[in-house]
């Protein structure tokens, strides 16, 4: 029987208003871990397009709120009766934990778990957050709050990986991987020889293209006003380039090239209008997959006379549709087997303390993703 874990004082990147520079701070309180969490030291965390919604104000979110979702670190202390981790075991984080019991997850439709309101309340699925700051609540932010030196997190949103694989290089399965690699395998279902359309090309988008070559899709087109990016996706296996700067008409231009329409459409880019885009470039049955995040005042226009002609389906995809307890270690195993490239994501690494750097070069979009370490 371990010592019963007693709260810590962490320092943490908080953002106390939208709009505003994240500050670090070395007074946040939290909890030890109840019956059913864990608490872990994170140890690196991508900066994700979701961090810098609420930041930049576009996501609304409870304030004070530690960010960063998408983590790798040591697990420090286990609730009571913890079967599956133990103090000392290196995890990488998932934003939704499913619970194992609801609706969903009996369905085997982890990624719609009631734990993945988490997201949108920005607390623990009870409603606490585990954080305290001069005895004020602290939001626990997008399902992890790992800006901060440890979380806590129901037990399963922390997965167990092995020694050889890098904490700094496995963050990046905690958000961009698993929600592009499975927007592309679970949600889209791609499969052998299928033609896909990626538009936006951050770490998801990235990823998406990653998970179509898995799938063995034989056109990967990709749309990004970035060039570097463009040539970046080249790398991870896409095999036509559009600069929509150039190519007005993307829709268009994809038919051109595929005859009907392409098979699926991922509109990566968090931009509304750009789903019917990937509506108009879809093929009749194809699938259109929503996994960018607008901003909450995008709205898609639809036509139901043509959709019921076309057959097309459009769906939302959070987290890749993943079951997290299952997807990372599927995921790891395809990154040892050098079939996933995780460290081509990683354009800069930072101490947590230019965190607004990061949020500066996401904001611009230089480069895909920056792991900040602590
Ligand atoms: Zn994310
Ligand atoms: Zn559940």
């Amino acid at each position: 029987m371990s010592e019963a874990a007693t709260a810590r004082t962490i320092r943490a990147a908080l953002l106390e208003a939208p709009n505003k520079p994240l500050v670090i701070v070395d007074d946040v309180e939290i909890r030890a871990p109840l019956v059913g969490e864990v608490r872990v030291q994170v140890k690196h965390c991508g900066l994700c397009h979701s961090d810098l919604s609420i930041i930049n104000g576009s996501f609304p979110a409870g304030l004070p709120i530690v960010l960063g979702h998408e983590a790798s670190g040591i697990v420090d202390a286990v609730g009571p009766g913890e079967s599956r981790l133990a103090p000392g075991d290196r995890v990488v984080l998932t934003p939704c934990p499913p619970c194992g019991n609801c609706y969903w997850c009996v369905r085997n439709e982890h990624s719609l778990c009631v734990n993945i309101a988490s997201l949108m309340t920005n607390t623990l699925p009870d409603g606490s957050t585990g954080l305290t700051r001069n005895g004020e609540p602290v939001f626990r932010g997008l399902g992890v709050g790992a800006f901060g030196e440890y979380v806590i997190t129901p037990s399963t949103g922390a997965i167990k990986i092995s020694d050889d694989v890098p904490l700094d290089v496995a963050c990046v399965l905690g958000c961009a991987v698993q929600t592009g690699v499975g927007a592309a395998l679970n949600t889209a279902n791609i499969t052998e020889g299928d033609t896909v359309l990626v538009m936006g090309l951050g770490g998801v988008g990235m990823s998406v293209v990653q998970g179509a070559r898995l799938a063995g899709a034989s056109k990967i087109f990709v749309s990004d006003p970035v060039a570097e990016r463009r040539e970046t996706a080249r790398k991870f296996g896409a095999t036509h380039l559009i600069d929509p700067t150039e190519i007005e008409d993307v829709a268009s231009h994809v038919i051109s090239m595929t005859e009907v329409g392409v098979d699926h459409a991922f509109e990566a880019a968090g931009v509304g209008a750009l789903t019917e885009v990937g509506i108009a470039a879809t093929r009749n049955g194809g699938t259109i997959v929503m996994v960018g995040a607008p901003p909450l005042s995008d709205v898609v226009t639809l036509m139901p006379s043509l959709m019921v002609i076309q057959q097309k389906k459009v769906t939302g995809c959070t987290l890749g549709s993943c079951n997290s307890l299952h997807e990372i270690p599927r995921m790891i195993g395809l990154y040892q087997a050098d079939r996933l490239d995780l460290e081509g994501l990683i354009t800069m690494r930072r101490p947590i303390e230019e965190i607004n750097e990061a949020a500066e070069d996401l904001t611009a979009s230089r480069g895909i993703r920056t792991v900040l370490n602590f």
